[in-house]
């Protein structure tokens, strides 16, 4: 049995990622970058009016003067003009190039615009505040060659905004891992049917399938009988389809739990059997020899849901090349004492006190079968193994399952 740093060190030590592609900019969404994306010219990418009005030089404003010949009218993509002379100004829409000699915008809400004997004029009601008002100036929100998107940013709509402002009609992305979900067991049923006082429905798997498609991966749901050669055959047709393999149950010391035999057949590598947890002892964790990781968490719900949280979803996110998340800490609540040699998992509330330090109400609820107790709980409390007793008002790392 190993602990529970070991177990994740010796996860964290398979990569798993999956081959990037180039795509269309369209079917990026929710896919990960692989290349960073720069800035093509400046942002933006010329000195560009917020307001529409007339552009003209400030100095001559400052110096006293009112009224400006409009000399004519541009346009957001009309190709840049110069004012004609300083005493002269050009009517401008939001969006347009500021004409050269320009430096600064006036709205239309502070002049007045007439026909006067030398043709059509402006008569400013007051000065411009500076030069450079309502100009938004050339490359004060980004360089030519600035990094806007670093690799392994997840591309939600603005990133890809952003990339399509930048010309980039294709980009290097990893599509979302392809991930099998096994259930095993003969007392499970699918979900629309009524099960038999002595069977219950495959939530594991449902439950498995949200957290890997939240985490941004693609599963595929399975199930297989408590029946090796059903196993094996199941197993090793779908292996080479997917990039990494998740199953739920048969791996404890039962009669019927044939997964880390029937992996092991399959050429499957162990690396570790056990972990010294509660919930979650049993989890089985190897690799497939064309490199796929092969998660195996003990059935029981609440295992397989710390499991999955623990271990699988950071996975993922590297795998994926996400950041790692900052770690989070939770002060508890009330004193835990729990003596056997194992890290525990405890459930948990948080909330947010008066000075905002985030604390942590346990709901230890009646153990690894206990799925409802869920619920009412965000996050699991890690109290390693080697202490018997947690006090209340100290701080322990928290793994959330749940945002706000
Ligand atoms: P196992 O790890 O196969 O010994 O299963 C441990 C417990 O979890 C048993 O009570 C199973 O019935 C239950 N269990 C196993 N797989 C699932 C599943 N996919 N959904 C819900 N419960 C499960
Ligand atoms: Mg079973």
């Amino acid at each position: 049995m190993i602990s529970v740093q070991e177990a994740t060190a010796r996860i964290g030590a398979h990569p798993g990622v999956p081959p990037a592609t180039q795509i269309p900019l369209s079917q990026a969404v929710g896919c990960i970058l692989r290349e960073p994306v720069h800035a093509d010219r400046d942002f933006p990418p010329f000195h560009r009016a917020t307001m529409d009005g007339i552009a003209l030089a400030f100095a001559q404003a400052a110096a006293g003067r009112r009224t400006f010949r409009v000399a004519g009218t541009v346009y957001a993509g009309t190709p840049p003009v110069r004012l004609a002379d300083p005493e002269s100004c050009v009517e401008i829409m939001t969006g347009a190039v500021l004409p050269g000699g320009a430096d600064t915008v006036v709205r239309y809400e502070d002049l007045q615009l007439d026909e006067g004997p030398g043709g059509r004029r402006a008569t400013l009601r007051g000065t411009p505040e500076k030069p450079g008002h309502n100009v938004h100036l050339r490359g004060t929100d980004g360089r030519q060659g600035d990094l806007l998107i670093p690799a392994g940013t997840r591309l939600g709509p603005a990133e890809i905004g952003v990339a399509a402002s930048v010309g980039r009609a294709t980009l290097t992305v990893s599509g979302p891992l392809r991930v099998a979900v096994v259930s095993t067991g003969d007392e499970l049923v699918e979900v629309d049917q009524v099960p038999l006082p002595h069977q219950i429905r495959r939530s594991n798997a449902h439950m498995l399938g949200a957290a890997l498609r939240e985490a941004g991966a693609a599963p595929a749901l399975f199930h297989v009988p408590d029946d090796k050669p059903t196993i094996r055959r199941t197993l090793e047709r779908i292996l080479p389809e997917h990039d990494c393999l998740v199953l739920s149950g048969g791996v404890s010391m039962g009669k019927s739990d044939f997964v880390p035999e029937v992996l092991r057949e399959l050429g499957v590598e162990t690396l570790f059997h056990k972990v010294a947890q509660k919930p979650g002892k049993p989890f089985w964790f190897g690799r497939a020899a064309a490199g796929q990781a092969v998660f195996a968490f003990p059935g029981n719900p609440v295992s397989t849901f710390l499991c999955c949280y623990r271990y699988l979803v950071p996975w993922l996110r590297a795998a994926g090349g996400q950041p790692v998340l900052p770690a989070a800490h939770a002060v508890l609540d009330e004193t835990i004492r729990f003596p056997p040699p194992l890290t525990y998992f405890v459930p948990v509330r948080t909330y947010q006190d008066a000075r905002g330090v985030v604390r942590a109400r346990p709901l230890p609820g009646s153990g690894s079968g206990d799925f409802a107790n869920l619920l009412h709980a965000d996050a699991f409390l890690e109290l390693d193994a080697g202490t018997d007793t947690f006090p209340a008002g100290e701080a322990f790392p928290l793994i959330r399952f749940r945002n706000g």
